[in-house]
């Protein structure tokens, strides 16, 4: 009898560490599974380190990336414009561009599921449609006109990024001689809409804006009054002129230093630290996996700082995809769609393989997001100008962000549009590109004006 007992606790042990062991196996293949399967000495998929399968598509269903087995190296677009404008969503063909759509959706361009394993690698792997519109991102590169930044638009109710531009850019099939040695292509493997931080310039004032709407009871009968400066702490806080008295949507529309540095101080360096988190601008966002760059607030060391802080020309620095995210929130009445890069993965017999869908997210109220998308269109009304944006109900804020070293600001413009049919929230940052909203409003008109009518054909 006891030999039996004894018998049936060594078997009841092994099976328990055979079910141990097939937890550990399992756990491991759900999590690393597709990386097993997308890693690139595995030779079902790749050719010399090449992924050899799969197809990216834009989202009216150009080929963008395939792999062409008679060069041995995956094509880029047929059009030359093209070829640039989404070298780096797409990533170059050393793989340099990290964030590169190739590189990091290798799995879903492979096809690997977890019951079938790698189903499709007989069929040539998947099609991958990106939500990006390919002569959008045309258009977007050549608004840059040359000049370093980048332009991103997106869609807040859905999630989709319908333009995501980095300049500088080359042509992948043709690199110019001078890639490495040029100034002019300085930072040409970064792709400055998920990996930059930039100075927010006056865009923070939005920030500033949120928080003094939630915490300042009286803002809404406060008067500001600017001379051109102001004595701030030790130094003084100065406007390009004497903006005279004006409400909070007066300060924001000219821009006024002089009466955000007087808000800085009212909220208090702490304030405007927590909102600058609530607002998701310190966060690195997952974009379909994609990783994008943190922005940082940094606590100012004196009362002037402050003073400078609230205005957006200390030392605090943004991510543009995260400003972006914050416009379509506002835009959204306070909730707006994480931004996304995959529409659908579809079998090479065209049977979707996943849900892509965006996640939304809260961001402010919906009572501070009304307030501030009225200030943000009279902006646009009694500033930039309306005309200048025909046919779009456009909410903007401009940004011009000093770089010092004798070099022009860089200029940028932030918002977005409310149309139901085209619920579009853009950034676009144009590096020593001058006064924001000139340089930067234009290159956003162009690229939005193309976008509205993209969605409605
Ligand atoms: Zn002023």
């Amino acid at each position: 009898m006891k030999k039996v007992k004894t018998r049936t606790i060594s078997l009841l042990i092994l099976v328990l560490l055979m079910c141990a062991g097939m937890t550990v196996y399992l756990v491991k293949y759900v999590r690393n599974g597709a990386d097993w399967a997308s890693f690139s000495a595995n030779n079902g998929y790749y050719t010399k380190g090449v992924l050899s399968v799969g197809r990216i598509l834009d989202r009216d269903g150009l080929v963008l990336s395939e792999y062409g087995s008679e060069k041995g190296r995956r094509l880029f677009p047929d059009k030359k414009i093209t070829r640039i404008s989404t070298l780096h969503l797409l990533g170059d063909q050393h793989g340099y561009i990290g964030t590169g759509a190739v590189k990091n959706f290798a799995s879903e361009l492979i096809g690997y599921n977890l019951i079938n394993g790698s189903y499709s690698l007989r069929s040539g792997g998947n099609d991958l449609y990106l939500t990006v519109d390919a002569d959008l991102n045309d258009i977007a590169y050549q608004a840059l006109d040359g000049k370093k930044g980048c332009v991103g638009v997106y869609n807040y109710k859905t999630g989709e990024t319908l333009a995501m531009v980095t300049a500088p850019s080359y042509d992948p099939v043709a690199p110019p001689d001078d890639l490495t040695s040029n100034s002019k292509y300085e930072g040409v493997y970064i792709n400055r809409f998920l990996s930059s931080t930039y100075s927010p310039g006056s865009t923070f004032k939005l920030v500033t804006t949120i928080a003094a709407i939630e915490k300042l009871p009286n803002l809404e009968d406060m008067t500001f009054h600017c001379e051109g400066s102001a004595e701030i702490g030790n130094g003084k806080v100065t406007c390009t002129n004497a903006h005279g008295t004006m409400d909070i949507a007066g300060a924001l529309a000219y821009s006024c230093n002089c009466a955000y540095a007087e808000l800085a101080l009212k909220l208090g360096a702490d304030t405007l630290a927590d909102y600058f988190e609530e607002l998701g601008l310190s966060e690195s966002l997952s974009i379909d996996g994609i990783a994008t760059a943190q922005g940082k607030y940094t606590m100012p060391e004196t009362t002037n700082d402050l003073g400078w802080s609230g205005v957006g020309q200390y030392k605090n620095m943004i991510n543009p995809a995260s400003m972006l995210r914050l416009m379509g929130a506002i835009g959204g009445g306070g909730t707006g769609a994480e931004l996304r890069l995959i529409q659908t993965v579809k079998s090479s017999v065209g049977i979707p393989t996943g849900i892509y869908k965006a996640d939304t997210k809260t961001l402010l109220s919906a009572d501070t997001a009304e307030w501030l998308t009225d200030m943000m269109r009279n902006n646009v009304e009694d500033v930039y100008g309306a005309d200048r944006f025909p046919g779009l109900d456009i909410c903007a804020k401009s940004g011009t962000a000093e770089v010092g070293g004798g070099k022009d600001p860089h200029a940028l413009f932030a918002g977005f549009i409310r149309n139901e049919e085209a619920p579009l929230a853009f950034i676009v940052i144009v590096e020593n590109g001058g006064r924001g909203s000139t340089v930067a409003g234009n290159v956003a008109s162009t690229v939005l004006q193309a976008a509205v009518e993209a969605l409605e054909k």
